[in-house]
């Protein structure tokens, strides 16, 4: 979990690689789902364009479907997923009948200032998923993904009034499932600051103690 532009994407994909487990991005599947028209993505456009969030019913079938997967079996980095209360108890039923649990959950915080900074210079490859940042984590050539070759573009809630909304979301719907999984003894607050590589340094210590 992370407030938009904690660099909670970037974790993960460091994460997954170090566990080798698959990363389960719900924003990801969205974003797939609204490039390919699927009757999802019709569905779901309209709320992430403005940076609301997707209903939770459409979000419990497609983390039910995502975990119920092969791959998932012997575990997985959730992405982005839950983020209200109600998600929350849609997880544990979900879990309950895979007969699997979590075991830990981190929380990465960022100050404002780096938020508003790393969302504005975010672009991302629609190609291959890749993310870059122009002052941060420039590619190689401008405006090309290193990887796949593909022209990189901004995501469309990453414009500076869809970003406040983002946070708005964040502070009064997801903060309160943060304090939920403190209390279940789960959460670890990871300082989201610095360089990815630092950061990672710090959820690899905190994984360790979790
Ligand atoms: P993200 O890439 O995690 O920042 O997600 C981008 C957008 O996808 C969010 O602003 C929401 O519109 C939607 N989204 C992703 N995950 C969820 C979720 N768990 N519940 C509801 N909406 C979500």
């Amino acid at each position: 979990m992370g407030v938009p532009g904690a660099g909670k994407g970037t974790q993960a994909v460091r994460l997954t690689e170090a566990l080798g487990v698959p990363r389960v991005s719900t924003g990801d599947i969205l974003r797939e789902a609204v490039q390919n028209g699927s009757a999802l993505g019709r569905k779901v456009r309209g709320h992430m364009e403005v940076g609301a969030l997707v209903p939770d019913e459409a979000m419990g079938q497609l983390v039910a479907e995502r975990l119920g997967r092969q791959d998932a079996r012997d575990g997985f980095v959730l992405d982005g997923f839950p983020r209200t209360l109600d998600q929350v108890a849609i997880l544990d039923r979900v879990l309950g009948s895979l007969g699997a649990k979590l075991s830990s959950v981190f929380l990465l915080t960022a100050s404002e200032r780096d938020i508003v900074t790393r969302l504005a210079g975010r672009r991302v490859c629609p190609g291959c998923g890749a993310v870059f940042h122009v002052n941060n984590r420039p590619p190689r050539s401008a405006g090309v993904c290193d990887d796949c070759g593909s022209a990189l573009v901004q995501r469309q809630d990453d414009r500076e009034e869809v970003i406040l909304e983002r946070l708005d979301v964040f502070r009064k719907r997801t903060l309160p499932i943060a304090r939920a999984y403190a209390e279940r003894g789960l959460l670890t607050e990871v300082d989201g600051a610095g360089e990815p590589a630092q950061v990672f340094v710090r959820l690899q210590a905190s994984l360790g103690n979790a």
